[in-house]
């Protein structure tokens, strides 16, 4: 039997499905590659071509392999686009998952764990947050999040298929051995861009915000290493297969830290000194963002590996300087 991986070539989709091929686990990949990279897509994995909203392409997926067990990663992701674009997340987030959980259901599929988000929460109402806290996502691409979360739950009663959501909160990092890593097109995420600066590939970063009601005035987040996440899903299979409950679960360090310390790890890491100013707010985010993960170390047995902030920006540092142009295909 072996596991589907939809957006297996994207970030956390080729860290997890590194990490299940480590494990042992057969694994074949759905991407449509629109943001995903061929070369990011493990050699041992059986790589399909196209789009979970093509029903057609999914049958044919799902009638050649014999897949018990789907991790669900492929959505768009950037907060900023969504909200200037909310009907393409919603389109792409929301209609596909809703074609692909009818195929799964025909398929006689019944797991499937799925990339949720710390943007379901929006402005949370206290720190750290807990899966039980109030849900109201400040921009479209939790609230279409938030909506594949209810959409898998309520078909998942109707119709024998259980299900883990992880909430992520802000995933960074790289393959310690720097071969797999961080690509986006354009790059929104203020780790990749603080070491795009080291690199002399940007003059400078612009820090969204510093009148913030935090200890220095800018955005805190809890900053989690993108292997520590890969581990997860798999716990989160395995507890389905043991026979596991429909549940979700918070994925971070439980401890923020704000963009300036980013920043300064950053210039302690690389050496370089990142110029950097204080500008706008970008509309959308939240203060303070920052977990508990007493659930999934409770129930899934999941700790986080990588605590230490300097050396998850080493481990995306790697990646970057010996990628300078990521996968190089865009
Ligand atoms: N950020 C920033 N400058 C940038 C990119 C991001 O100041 O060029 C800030 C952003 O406003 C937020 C934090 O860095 O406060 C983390 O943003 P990111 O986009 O990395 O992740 P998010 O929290 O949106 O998932």
């Amino acid at each position: 039997m072996s596991i589907l991986v939809l957006g297996g070539a994207g970030y956390i989709g080729s860290h997890t499905v590194r990490a299940l091929i480590e494990a042992g686990r057969d694994v074949v990949v759905a991407d449509n590659l629109v943001t995903g990279h061929r070369a990011a897509v493990h050699p041992q994995a059986r790589l399909y071509e196209g789009d979970l909203s093509d029903r057609a392409f999914l049958d044919r997926l799902l009638e050649r392999e014999s897949i018990d067990g789907v991790i669900h990663f492929a959505a768009y992701s950037l907060v900023g686009e969504s909200v200037s674009n909310p009907l393409k997340y919603y389109r792409n987030n929301l209609c596909g998952t809703e074609v692909l959980l009818e195929a799964l259901v025909a398929h006689g599929v019944e797991r499937i764990v799925f990339s949720s988000t710390a943007a379901t929460y929006g402005e949370p109402e206290r720190i750290p947050i807990l899966e039980s806290d109030r849900t109201q996502p400040t921009n479209p691409y939790g609230e279409t999040k938030l909506s594949m979360e209810k959409m898998i739950r309520w078909a998942g009663r109707a119709h024998n298929l259980r299900y883990v959501a992880l909430r992520y909160f802000n995933a960074c990092g790289a393959l310690p051995d720097g071969s797999i890593g961080e690509d986006h097109q354009p790059e929104t995420h203020l780790i990749p861009i603080v070491l795009q600066v080291a690199l002399g590939r940007r003059e400078r970063l612009d820090i969204f915000g510093g009148d913030y009601p935090t200890p220095d005035g800018t955005c805190v987040r809890d900053y989690i290493h993108v292997c520590d996440l890969a581990d997860a899903h798999i716990r989160a299979l395995t507890y389905l297969e043991q026979g596991g409950q429909s549940d979700v679960f918070n994925l971070g360090n439980g401890v923020g830290f704000s963009n300036l310390q980013v920043v300064e790890t950053a210039r302690a890491v690389t050496g370089h000194p990142i110029p950097s100013s204080i500008e706008a707010r970008r509309p959308g985010d939240p203060a303070t963002l920052v977990a508990s993960s007493d659930k999934a170390a409770r129930v899934l047995g999941w700790q986080p590996r990588y605590t230490d902030l300097g050396e998850i920006i080493a481990t995306a540092y790697r990646w970057h300087r010996s990628h300078p142009q990521g996968y190089g295909d865009r």
